[in-house]
């Protein structure tokens, strides 16, 4: 049977670990090409590794706008097209909106909306050349509702969601859709410190009313959703997978 992204070609950024891993290798089992956008060196070639001749490895880092160019260019020039753009690479940096330095707010939105930004501006021409394509975010719970001392990381989450709406509109005559995802709290690096403090977990479990943490299969299966065109009269959307967090 042929796989949901069977001779698809798709960029997905932070593919070095966690979430963006995830989607890289479910993507591969479904038949796309894969470029693993990192600017880790080592995970971005794990991940590519453990895919094998269908992946393509390209150091990057996404708030660059050379290297942003570049992750497109390569893809285009190994596999011959580009149909799909996950843009996942994210970080987080703590403070309040008085509390958060320059430097820490400029790179936040530099990695999550800048980065975001820059890949898809490269990207959908390459897209409208293949005659449409799918533009994934992925966003947060906070860019939807506030969560305390992360002020720089809940703006470019929130920008996320906008810039979505705004490739979503701007490109629905060309084919290029563009939808967000919206993870709760799930079992990947970025959450590794806080998911070793028990006292931290208790409200974390509370509000996840399904009971357990994501893990980033959880968010990969919505993205191969988003990728597919099983998809195909979703645009703009903007997908909680936080297990009911958001629904109180
Ligand atoms: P992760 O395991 O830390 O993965 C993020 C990957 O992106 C890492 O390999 C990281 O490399 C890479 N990266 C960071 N900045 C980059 C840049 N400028 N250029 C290229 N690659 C870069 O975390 P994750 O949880 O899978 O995060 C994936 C996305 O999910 C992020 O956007 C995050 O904000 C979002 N998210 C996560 C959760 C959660 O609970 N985990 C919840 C909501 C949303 P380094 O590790 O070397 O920095």
């Amino acid at each position: 049977m042929a796989g949901r992204l069977q001779g698809k070609v798709a960029i997905i950024t932070g593919a070095g670990s966690g979430i963006g891993r995830a989607a890289a290798q479910l993507f591969a089992r479904e038949g796309a090409g894969v470029a693993v956008a990192d600017w880790d060196e080592k995970g971005g070639k794990q991940t590519a590794a453990s895919i094998g001749r269908n992946a393509l490895f390209v150091k990057a880092d996404v708030s660059s706008s050379a290297d942003a160019r570049r992750i497109v260019d390569h893809t285009v020039k190994k596999f011959g097209k580009l149909d799909i753009l996950y843009n996942n690479a994210g970080i987080v940096r703590y403070g309040t909106a008085a509390d958060c330095s320059e430097e820490d707010w400029d790179k936040v939105m530099g990695v999550n909306l800048r980065g975001a930004w820059l890949c898809s501006k490269y990207a959908i021409p390459e897209m409208m050349k293949a005659g449409g394509g799918s533009v994934i975010m992925t966003s947060s719970i906070a860019g939807q509702v506030a969560f305390g001392n992360i002020a720089a990381y809940c703006a470019s989450k929130g920008g996320l969601i906008q810039l979505a709406r705004s490739i979503a509109l701007d490109y629905a005559s060309k084919k290029v859709r563009a939808n967000v995802i919206c993870p709760g709290v799930i079992r990947t690096g970025m959450t590794q410190d806080l998911l070793k403090d028990k006292k931290a977990m208790q409200p974390l479990l509370k509000s996840t009313i399904i009971g357990r943490l994501g893990e980033p299969e959880d968010i990969a299966n919505a993205a191969l959703y988003l990728a597919s065109d099983e998809s195909s009269f979703v645009t703009g959307s903007v997908i909680a997978v936080d297990g009911g967090w958001t629904v109180q």
